[in-house]
């Protein structure tokens, strides 16, 4: 059952577990004792991947202090900490392929990068002073458990794989410690950035088949991944293996990338990733300057293989 209320009566006139909802509720206890043990860590819930990440950087730094960025890591992320430069966090990025920049003293990187689908060196972050925060958005834990890997916090945009189905909103940070756990739920239940009943809920509906969503778009993908490789109208392929997210570029440039993304009939031409239908777009439209003109990200679902190919294949054509 999902119990929306928002206060819940005193047991013998003192608050129990559950008490006023902005502290905790029992669909987001639910929902995160199943995350937690999924990264093997403490998880909280926020309303979105995004503000998770503002949670977690407002726990995390002060003025004065900077943060190091994987230089392909989602543009968004890069918006929203040059956002919060003039509360005095500054930012420098980085080549998540190598070691973090000395004077980070927090490490943000991204497994794998979205769209440009590097992979941190986990080692190298490991060995900075600086604590780790891995957004683990594309991999889930069916794919990477960053806390096995050094990192201190996995950040992600439920909103994508973890719900899966294109129709929750939703983020969650899993800490390895209990003292950053703790430290994060006191700035979460006095900044009041906490997910709904409802979310949470869909959250633990949607975790059950992850995995099973996961192999099936990790299997479909590394098929159209070597597909398109072979296709003379694809100049390059990012895929790291593993996932359901991929980009490629199109020959011909930019004006060739957008007939292919406005083509596609069974693909819908939409933002976002991670869900059971695919989505298709072009990526300069949101971050020109950062990603080739002509990049498509690809977010696989859970089509037949072969219709997507047969869609692709049509709207390359075009
Ligand atoms: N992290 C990654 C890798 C993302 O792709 C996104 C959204 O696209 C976010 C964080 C932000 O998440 P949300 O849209 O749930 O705020």
């Amino acid at each position: 059952m999902l119990d929306r209320s928002t206060i819940w009566p005193y047991e013998d006139g003192e608050p129990g577990e559950f008490y006023y909802q902005r502290y905790a509720h029992p669909a987001g206890v639910e929902a995160e004792r199943a995350l937690g043990e999924l990264e093997g860590g403490h998880a909280l819930l926020f309303p979105s991947g995004s503000g998770a990440a503002t949670a977690l950087i407002l726990t995390l730094l002060e003025p004065g202090k900077t943060l190091g960025l994987a230089d392909g890591a989602y543009y968004g992320t890069g918006v929203l900490i040059r956002m919060l430069e003039r509360w005095g966090i500054r930012l420098v990025e980085f080549d998540q392929t190598g070691a973090p920049p000395d004077e980070a003293d927090l490490v943000w990187l991204e497994a794998p990068s979205n769209p440009l689908l590097t992979m941190p060196d986990f080692e190298a972050a490991a060995g900075h002073r600086a604590q780790v925060v891995c957004d683990s958005t594309a991999a889930t834990p069916v794919h990477l458990r960053p806390l096995e890997h050094g990192a201190d916090f996995v950040l992600h945009s439920a909103t994508k794989y973890l719900g899966g189905h294109h129709d929750v909103l939703l983020g969650a940070v899993v800490c390895k410690e209990q003292d950053d756990y703790d430290g994060l739920f006191e700035l979460r239940r006095r900044t009041g950035i906490v997910a709904a009943p409802d979310a949470a809920w869909l959250l633990s509906r949607s975790l059950k088949t992850l995995e099973v969503r996961v192999a099936r778009q990790t299997a479909t993908a590394k098929e159209l991944a070597r597909r398109l490789e072979a296709h003379p109208a694809v100049e390059r392929v990012r895929y790291p293996g593993f996932g359901g997210m991929m980009s490629f570029d199109v020959s011909r440039g930019a004006e060739a990338a957008r007939r292919v993304e406005t083509s596609t009939r069974l693909i819908t031409n939409a933002t976002s990733l991670g869900g059971v239908e695919s989505v298709l777009e072009t990526r300069a439209r949101w971050e020109a300057g950062r990603v080739p003109d002509n990049l498509v990200r690809l977010s696989v679902g859970l089509e037949d293989v072969n219709a997507l190919w047969q869609d692709l294949e049509r709207a390359l054509v075009t």
